[in-house]
């Protein structure tokens, strides 16, 4: 294991080799700082783990360099035990307040020295460790959100995620007023695509799909797979005319898209339902809503888009 390095600042070469002698006997690495400017760009470039440092300095005295590493992002977590022949109360007290870890009054003897650097390396020991565990628990988590609003084939959101994003939009549009679209996608004959090419090719055109969605999508815009070969994009700010646009554009991608191993290009119906719509009161109607336009599509000849309003629902149900 390597030294731990520690930076001593001490203006007085007899205390100052007293002191290294210790610490060099104890089995650290010591570097030696005469005045708080070397003592800084020391800390830059040498990265102790501990400073011990003299309050009563030349030039920038003790306190001043400890604010000075407090404040540096890359130093602040280096413990520092500031070194004084003072003893009073309010001393220790204005140390510890611009954030040194601990105090040691001169003379100290040898034994207190050890035990107060190898307390403050233990305790940053300990944070260091600490921030570690933080980290990864954090990325844990950031996965873990991932994951439960991720669909794990494609990639896109997962059909939780689809109705909270749906359930926003659906609300600012209705307080507003501004248009927005949804659009639902269903992937034509796709039983027989896995039958004839089987299931693992399948998957393969389900991510390719998805990856076109994605393409022909704004930043704003929402994809989603909404279950096996169904697909949902909610479009805000949109009006219906122009999902149509914006459909089409991924229909016709799909269609010219070729497909590994495939001899048949894959094609896609599409339903268009949206707001504002008098007729659909909640988020439930507007599915349904796109749903019964990509019914239409599909009883229509499929691989064509097919744009409903709530009134036509009523005819259905
Ligand atoms: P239509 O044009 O009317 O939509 O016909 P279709 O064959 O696409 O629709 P149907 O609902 O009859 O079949 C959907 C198929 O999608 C059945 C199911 O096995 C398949 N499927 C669902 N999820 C997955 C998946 O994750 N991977 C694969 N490879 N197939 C899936
Ligand atoms: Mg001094
Ligand atoms: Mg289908
Ligand atoms: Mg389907």
């Amino acid at each position: 294991m390597a030294k731990a390095r520690v930076l001593l600042v001490e203006d007085d070469p007899v205390q100052a080799n007293a002191t290294k002698k210790i610490l060099q006997g104890t089995g650290y690495e010591v570097l030696w700082s005469q005045d708080g400017i070397n003592a800084i760009k020391s800390v830059k470039m040498m990265k102790p783990d501990i400073i011990l440092l003299d309050v009563v300095l030349p030039g920038l005295d003790g306190y001043e360099v400890c604010r000075w590493l407090k404040l540096d992002e890359n130093a602040k977590g280096i413990p520092v035990i500031m070194l004084t022949v003072k003893k009073e109360l309010a001393d220790k007290i204005s140390g510890l307040q611009i954030g040194a870890d601990d105090y040691l009054p001169k003379p100290y003897n040898e034994l207190e020295l050890n035990a107060r650097i190898y307390a403050s390396l233990r305790t940053k020991a300990l944070q260091d460790e600490l921030r570690m565990k933080n980290k990864q628990l954090e990325e844990l988590l950031g996965k873990v959100e991932y994951m439960a609003i991720t669909d794990a084939l494609t990639g896109l959101y997962n059909r939780r995620r689809f109705h909270d994003v749906l359930a926003k939009e659906f609300e600012r549009s209705k307080r507003y007023g501004t248009p927005f679209s949804l659009v639902m996608l269903d992937i034509d004959h796709f039983k027989k695509v896995n039958d004839d090419y089987g299931h693992q090719a399948g998957d393969t055109v389900l991510r390719e799909v998805s990856n076109i969605i994605m393409k022909s999508i704004r930043e704003i815009d929402t994809a989603s797979r909404f279950g096996g070969e169904e697909f949902m994009v909610i479009l805000p700010n949109t009006e219906r005319e122009n999902a149509k646009i914006g459909s089409e554009r991924m229909r016709t991608a799909i269609e010219r898209h070729q497909f590994p191993g495939m001899d048949r290009p894959i094609t896609v119906s599409i339903g268009i339902a949206g707001l504002p719509d008098p007729e659909l009161a909640n988020e439930d109607r507007l599915i349904r809503c796109a749903d019964y336009a990509l019914y239409s599509a599909k009883r229509n000849g499929r691989n064509r888009i097919e744009a409903t309003e709530g009134k036509d629902l009523e005819k259905t149900s």
